[in-house]
Formats: structure tokens, C-alpha cells, sequence
């Protein structure tokens, strides 16, 4: 069923919304869905926690299974952990996501240690991450004080085959716990940073904006908080809203609906 939320633009999840999960196949009407948003030339941006692609990798990976999506349609939790530590000068990082990245990060000018001191400690998804690795940065957290940058907290992911993995929110816990005196800091959702550098691409104020999302929890209560309304969508992490009864009444969705092809675009006069 067909259901209506006026919008003048739209911010979009990934995984879970246009593709099922890190295997980047479509959800079913995803692609006619955006096309259609796209010919209509309504603004839309994808707002990105994925960790495991280089940017440019990943709107290809997009293209190719027919989405309308360039490299200006993304703002991605990688590129603002990239921008945070630029602006403070923190060059020499300990990366704990997947070692695939570990050539980009070199390519970007970030010098990667394995072990001993570091201006940061990087948490990104690694399906692979050791207890030992975590173990390698107990030095740099609790004797010299360096921050531990979350490029997100989700708790979980869907990966390549759909099964649930921990995601970095599970590793920044566990560091967090050990009390070391450096901040912690999370710039992708739910930190708003991730928000407000989407609305600035699409240039409509908040409250005309539809966020549109598989995961009530990490990704739209910030967005509602924001002003902007919420979709979530069951194509993805939660199959039904059951998932609801953890967030207060007032942090609930606007609409829940089955995937977001379901979403009526709105005509522009309609807004
Ligand atoms: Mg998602």
C-alpha cells in the first residue's frame, strides 16, 4: 500500500533501504523508486554509516545495479572521520575496521602503526577484528590518552551472506569501558554532524525533508530530532516494527512500511 508523507527532498540509508545488505543487491522497486525520483528532479542524498567501501567503489557498485547515483549524491561517515582528523592534524592512526581500507587510507595521506603510539584509534566494521587487535591498542587508550574515533556506533550489521555481525559500536563499548582519558567521538549516525552535512547538499530545511531508513534506532531518531520527518522501512535490519517498543513514544517514525517503494513522491506543488 502506497503511503503518503510530503517531502521537498529526500536523505536515504543504503544498506537495508536500496540494497538488502553487503552483497549490493537491490530491494525490490528501490531502483524504479529513485529513477523515479531522480527524473522528477527531486534532491535527494544518500547518508552513509558504510565503512567497508571507498566512496567511489561503493556509488559504482550502486550504478551498476541500476541506481541514478554519482559521487555528490554521498555523504558517508568515512569521508567526515577523514575530514575530523584532517583539522586535527592527526595523521599517524591505529585503523581497527577492514583491512581492504587500508590502501585508501595510505592513498589519503594517513600513515597506518599496527602497534605502539598513534594520534588516533579508528573503529570502522571489520568482521575479521581479533580480540588481540583490540588488545594492541590498550597501550595508545589507557597510557597516553588518544581519542578513539567511531566513524559509527551501529551495534550490528547485515553482511555479505544477511547475518547479523557486531559492528563497531560493540568494539567502541568495550574500549570505552577500559577508561582511558581521550574522548570518544562518533561523527557518522547518530551523531547529527552526518545530518546537517546531508542538509546542506540537498539545501531544504530540515522539516522538508523525509529520512528514510531500515533502522528506527541508530539513524531516525536523530533525523526526527532534527525536524525532519522519518520512514523506516522493514527491508533490512528489522522485518517488523517490533524494534519500536525500545524508543520513547515521542522518537517513533512518522510511517513504517515495508520497503521504500511504498513511499508515494509526492508532486512538488502537493508540499
Ligand atoms: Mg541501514
Amino acid at each position: 500500500m502506497k503511503r503518503s508523507i510530503p517531502a521537498k527532498a529526500y536523505l536515504i540509508d543504503i544498506e537495508g533501504v536500496l540494497v538488502r545488505d553487503k552483497r549490493y543487491r537491490s530491494v525490490p522497486g528501490a531502483v524504479e523508486w529513485l529513477t523515479a525520483l531522480a527524473a522528477a528532479d527531486r534532491p535527494f542524498c544518500l547518508v552513509s554509516n558504510n565503512t567497508t567501501h571507498r566512496p567511489a567503489d561503493l556509488v559504482e557498485d550502486l550504478f551498476r545495479a541500476g541506481f541514478p547515483v554519482n559521487e555528490n549524491h554521498l555523504v558517508g561517515a568515512l569521508g567526515l572521520g577523514m575530514k575530523w582528523l584532517r583539522e586535527r592534524n592527526r595523521n599517524k592512526i591505529h585503523w581497527l575496521g577492514t583491512p581492504h581500507l587500508e590502501d585508501y587510507w595510505g592513498e589519503e595521506g594517513f600513515e597506518l602503526v599496527a602497534e605502539g603510539p598513534c594520534d588516533a584509534v579508528v573503529l570502522g566494521v571489520n568482521p575479521d577484528l581479533t580480540i588481540s587487535a583490540l588488545d594492541r591498542v590498550l597501550g595508545p587508550v589507557l597510557d597516553d590518552g588518544v581519542d578513539i574515533l567511531c566513524l559509527h556506533r551501529n551495534q550490528f550489521y547485515l553482511d555479505d551472506t544477511g547475518r547479523r555481525r557486531l559492528g563497531p559500536g560493540a568494539w567502541a563499548a568495550s574500549l570505552e569501558g577500559v577508561g582511558g582519558t581521550g574522548q570518544v567521538v562518533t561523527v557518522g549516525k547518530p551523531s547529527p554532524a552526518i545530518y546537517q552535512e546531508g542538509l546542506k547538499r540537498v539545501g531544504v530545511a530540515p522539516e522538508e525533508v523525509l529520512f528514510i531508513s531500515d533502522d528506527p534506532v541508530a539513524d531516525l531518531v536523530t533525523a526526527g530530532r532534527l525536524g525532519m520527518r522519518t520512514a523506516f522501512v522493514l527491508s533490512g535490519k528489522y522485518s517488523d516494527h517490533a524494534v519500536l517498543a525500545r524508543l520513547e513514544e515521542s522518537d517513533w517514525p512518522d510511517i513504517v512500511c515495508s520497503r521504500m517503494s511504498d513511499i508515494d513522491i509526492q508532486e512538488e506543488e502537493s508540499v
